[in-house]
C-alpha cells in the first residue's frame, strides 16, 4: 500500500492509520417564543418540495455535507508530521 501523505510505499503493519471526521455541530438552534408562535407551514412546505425535487446524486451531495468520515494510512514520517501539526508544533524543514 501506499501513504497517502508522500505516496511511499508501506508495509500494513508498520503503516499507521489517521480518521478524519467532518460534520456538522449537534447543536440545536434556539427559537424564541416569538419563532413558535409564527406560522411554520409554508416553510415546511416549501422544504418538503424542495426535497422531493433532489436527485440521488443531490441528496447524496447533501449528506457528505452533514457526515464526512475519511481513513488514510501513513508511513512513520508522515505519522510524525501529522502529530506536529495536530499538536501545534511548527512543521520541521525537510
Ligand atoms: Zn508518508
Amino acid at each position: 500500500m501506499r501513504c497517502a501523505g508522500c505516496g511511499q510505499e508501506v508495509a500494513a503493519w508498520s503503516s499507521f492509520v489517521l480518521c478524519v471526521e467532518l460534520f456538522a455541530a449537534p447543536e440545536a438552534p434556539s427559537f424564541s417564543e416569538e419563532d413558535l408562535a409564527r406560522d411554520r407551514r409554508p416553510e415546511l412546505d416549501e422544504l418538503i418540495d424542495r426535497l422531493r425535487a433532489m436527485g440521488e446524486a443531490e441528496i447524496a451531495a447533501e449528506e457528505a455535507r452533514v457526515h464526512e468520515r475519511r481513513v488514510f494510512r501513513l508511513c512513520a514520517t508522515c505519522r510524525e508530521r501529522w502529530h506536529l501539526a495536530l499538536s501545534g508544533i511548527p512543521r520541521p524543514v525537510i
